[in-house]
């Protein structure tokens, strides 16, 4: 590489906006020092994108670079975290520098907008391979978790479901429909982090929909030990993704298509007015798609019958 790896961090990556005033050494030793608040948790995630196999190679390096760090802020706002920190290891064919520039501008960008520091990162040679780490702080015992869910609790998601997918299909060429807002989804998926925080204290159960919704909720199910049943009609569809069920009659996709990193979450009866003024504020669409039960398993109320769902979505091993 033409560049050492402390001058590629260097020059694309310190240009950022967000210092954090709990860091208390960021990029440029061993290690970042980091003194988390006071009577706080900090939740620690990390995820990976490969190139082929999270997205294609001639993907655009600034929407690589936002995805990265995106998918990560998604499992912190699942939790009810605030985003605090980011730390980045990136695996490079070359030192191309136009690549670099791209991937820091949409991964600062982001930072940016989620108060994000970034306070390390390593740089080696081999395939396209990003991993990034986020940290994020809550009040301590007050995060949000899959197991919390109990029966009668009302089942929410936001956004719309099977936006990525439909992206996904659009550039595999596999569906003639042509829907700008799926591809924006898919590439630039935007972190559900404010309705996170927001449901501090209200929701019982929550989790991100990064492999379906089938999938995802399945987890909540399985870690509450309870049971669910969802209506088809109040499942929140685009124009688009409602076509492409329309024309090939798989209404099964937007249950189990992967990349929308929406949250899933379940309320108490009790809490759905507070909830109603809390979400008011923050310009998110959500809907009530179904409630939790007793009895195991997942359904789904379709043209006045009943199916049986199973709880999978999208597998990296299948
Ligand atoms: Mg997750």
């Amino acid at each position: 590489m033409a560049l050492s790896e402390f001058e590629l961090i260097n020059r694309f990556f310190t240009r950022q906006a967000v210092k954090q005033d709990l860091t208390v050494l960021g990029i440029g030793d061993d290690c970042a020092l980091l003194a988390p608040p006071p009577e706080s948790e900090l939740a620690v995630t990390t995820d990976t994108l490969v190139e082929g196999a999270h997205f294609l190679p001639d993907t655009c390096p600034r929407d690589i670079g936002h995805k990265a760090l995106a998918v990560n802020l998604s499992d912190l706002a699942a939790m009810g975290a605030r985003p605090m920190w980011a730390s980045l290891a990136l695996t490079l064919p070359t030192a191309d520098e136009a690549w670099l520039s791209g991937f820091a501008e949409g991964f600062l960008a982001l930072a940016g907008r989620c108060s994000v520091e970034l306070i390390g990162g390593n740089v080696s040679k081999g395939p396209l391979t990003i991993t990034v780490q986020a940290l994020g702080s809550t009040v301590a015992g007050t995060a949000l978790r899959r197991s919390g869910a109990t029966a009668g609790d009302r089942i929410y998601v936001t956004g719309l479901l099977g936006q990525g997918g439909l992206g996904l299909k659009m550039i595999l060429g596999e569906t003639g429909i042509d829907d700008g807002d799926a591809l924006d989804h898919l590439y630039r998926p935007v972190p559900r982090v404010e309705v996170g925080l927001q449901l501090i204290g209200l929701a019982s159960a929550c989790i991100d929909v990064s492999d379906g919704l089938a999938a995802d909720l399945g987890h909540v199910l399985v870690a509450s030990q309870v049971g669910a049943t969802l209506r088809w009609d109040d499942i929140p569809l685009s124009v688009a993704i409602r076509h492409y069920v329309q024309i090939t009659g798989d209404w099964m996709f937007p249950l189990q298509a992967g990349d929308d990193y929406e949250l899933c979450f379940t309320v108490p009866p009790s809490a759905e007015h507070t909830l109603q003024q809390r979400m008011a504020g923050l310009n998110c669409r959500y809907a009530c798609i179904g409630r939790i039960e007793e009895r195991g398993g997942l359904r789904l109320e379709k043209d006045g019958a009943m199916r049986e769902l199973a709880m999978t979505g999208y597998r990296h091993f299948n």
